[in-house]
């Protein structure tokens, strides 16, 4: 059984990046307004988040560190179809099997649980003071899967990584407040205000604000809202730009390239905008035949999609005579 687990685990748990991804799922999913996330050593030597949402009951601690047990939704097709992001309840399993995890978690303030796990095996569980609300540390990832360690990259990869999946999830969540800190540095610091644009300025800079037009449109089948930056505002990564279906962030080439479309020859060769839409559709249009941890997907209507969304940039360009 333990063995399953860490096979299954690498499913799960590729890199530091995955556990954070999952742990800060399972905190958007409680309901929580702030969560902090702090690393050492880009997570492999520790990482550590807490979140002040729902908690976990005393009896459901162990069980939510069973595979297969989640409290949410069992269906890979119903990933776009319910708000939550947990879908397979296999995570802190995975986690916990190839890590030494501890979590302390409450439903209210006063009398909570404290779990610790070493290679999936429970170590002990006892009460302990704390704060309503959830917080996971996970040392030592990978310590007793050398195989797996052995693909982790540098230290400074594995916190691109890290940031880039944080401010994702910052951008998709608005009304969340997160801080994210890497050896005591803080990097990243949002405020939970609910607006995208507040937002935006938080993670990129205080100057991207006045840059950025507000695109928001829509047909039958799609809306669309977020911004996009001035022309003239570029950067040369297409990191840059975050496309978000229903709530959750994904990658689609198509309509990475509508978004360039939308800026016609304004746009030179190479660059790419700083552009944050979110997309709003009847889940039965997201094709889910793909693997759950990967983010690209592809859609049915895809081709009116991307109509739609180089539609909305052209006609806000027109609009501001750029
Ligand atoms: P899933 O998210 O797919 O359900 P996980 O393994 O990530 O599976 O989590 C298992 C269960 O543990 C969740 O369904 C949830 O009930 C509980 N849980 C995990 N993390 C938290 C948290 N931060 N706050 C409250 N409940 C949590
Ligand atoms: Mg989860």
């Amino acid at each position: 059984e333990q063995l399953s687990n860490q096979i299954a685990a690498g499913e799960v748990v590729e890199r530091p990046a995955s556990v954070v991804k999952e742990l800060v799922e399972n905190a958007i999913d409680a309901g929580a307004d702030q969560i902090d996330i702090s690393v050492t050593d880009a997570g492999l030597s520790r990482i550590f988040i807490s979140d002040n949402g729902g908690g976990i009951k005393k009896d459901q601690v162990e069980l939510a560190f069973l595979p297969h047990t989640t409290s949410k939704i069992s269906s890979r097709d119903d990933l776009f179809r319910v708000h939550s992001l947990g879908f397979r309840g296999e995570a802190l399993a995975s986690i916990a099997a190839v890590s030494r995890t501890t979590m302390l978690t409450a439903t209210q303030p006063g009398l909570g649980t404290l779990i610790k796990l070493e290679g999936g095996k429970i170590l002990s569980e006892t009460t302990q003071t704390s704060r309503q609300g959830t917080s996971v540390e996970v040392r030592d990832l990978f310590f007793n899967t050398p195989a797996r360690l052995k693909y982790v990259k540098s230290v400074n990869t594995e916190l691109s990584h890290i940031a880039d999946i944080l401010n994702r999830l910052a951008l998709a969540n608005p009304a969340i407040a997160f801080t994210f800190s890497s050896n005591q540095n803080i990097l990243l610091k949002t405020s939970g205000s609910g607006q995208l644009l507040r937002t935006i300025t938080e993670i990129y800079s205080v100057g991207v604000g006045r840059q950025m037009l507000a695109i928001e449109n829509h047909d039958l089948d799609f809306k669309i809202t977020g911004f996009v930056s001035l022309p003239k505002l570029t950067r040369a990564s297409r990191n840059y730009v975050s496309l978000f279906i229903n709530g959750r962030y994904v990658k689609n080439y198509a309509l990475n390239k509508a978004i360039i479309a939308g800026y016609g020859s304004k746009l030179m060769v190479g660059r790419y905008p700083l552009a944050i839409l979110n997309l709003q559709m009847d889940p039965f249009l997201v094709d889910v035949n793909v693997h759950p941890t990967k983010q690209e997907v592809r859609l049915s209507k895809e081709d009116e999609l991307g109509t739609l969304i180089t539609q909305s940039i052209a006609d806000k360009m027109r609009a501001q005579n750029l």
